[in-house]
């Protein structure tokens, strides 16, 4: 069975205090109300890891960073390492979302650089993919996900590309309200799970974490983790709010 993981992407929202306020909030309703062993990961800015680690320490919720540097260390103002990340408690690193790409031009090869430093040291990569609409209308969209994994995923050892979680967000479907439909979804899951099978085999296939991302909101989510190939959740604004986030984990 594969590892079912709802995380939340706190972008760049909450102050410091608001951030822990959250946080909290978060590890209260989880202890009470969530019973499966499904995995939670809060993902907040980097200035809040330290102080949302200490948190969440005991508690069924793991630490991710948004983002990484792709060198270990050195003269890179104003960029974070995975040693640091991990140094503060980080278990998994977001990789590749799409504002990331396209604000700041990541390219499938330089994230290939940052997947291999985050599994060097130990962290879980959630790895982003996901068209545009405009690709979507072409007829592209497919392919052009498929060419995201194969460039920045494929050169992984078996054993390596076992420890990655992948996130399938559409673009056109963030911060929009405007959800995927379940066809849609499972459409997609089913092709990015396919193409994992055609290079890693059926077993590899199967044991990966695919997760959907994308206007995940509590009164969407049930009927998009019932996909077969839908595995969880990178969940945005909805994890802006203790209660949505929890009630999607649920
Ligand atoms: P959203 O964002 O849930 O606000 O659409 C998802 C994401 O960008 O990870």
């Amino acid at each position: 069975m594969r590892k079912k993981i709802v995380a939340g992407n706190w972008k760049m929202n909450k102050t410091f205090e608001e951030g822990l306020k959250l946080a909290s909030e978060v590890v209260n309703m989880v202890k009470d109300e969530v019973k499966s062993d499904a995995g939670i990961v809060l993902c907040p800015p980097f200035i809040e890891l330290h102080a949302v680690s200490k948190l969440v320490e005991g508690s069924k919720v793991a630490l991710g960073a948004q983002n990484c540097h792709s060198k270990a260390s050195g003269a890179f103002t104003g960029e974070v390492s995975v040693e640091m990340l991990k140094s503060v408690g980080a278990g998994y690193v977001i990789l590749g979302h799409s504002e990331r790409r396209e604000y700041f031009n990541e390219s499938n090869q330089f994230l290939a650089e940052k997947v291999n430093i985050s599994l060097q040291n130990g962290l879980t990569p959630i790895f982003c993919c996901g068209e545009t609409l405009s690709q979507r209308e072409k007829g592209i969209h497919l392919d052009f996900v498929k060419s995201q994994l194969t460039e920045s995923l494929f050169h992984l050892s078996e054993s390596d590309f076992l420890k990655v979680v992948i996130a399938y967000e559409p673009i056109w479907a963030i911060g929009t309200g405007v959800t995927a439909t379940t066809a849609q979804a499972q459409e997609m899951h089913a092709i990015i799970r396919d193409h994992i099978k055609s290079k890693y085999g059926a077993k590899v296939a199967d044991a990966t974490t695919i997760l959907y991302g994308g206007s995940c909101k509590p009164d969407n989510a049930k009927e998009l983790f019932a996909c077969p190939d839908v595995d969880g959740g990178l969940i945005g604004g909805a994890s802006l709010k203790a209660r949505d986030f929890v009630d999607i984990v649920k």
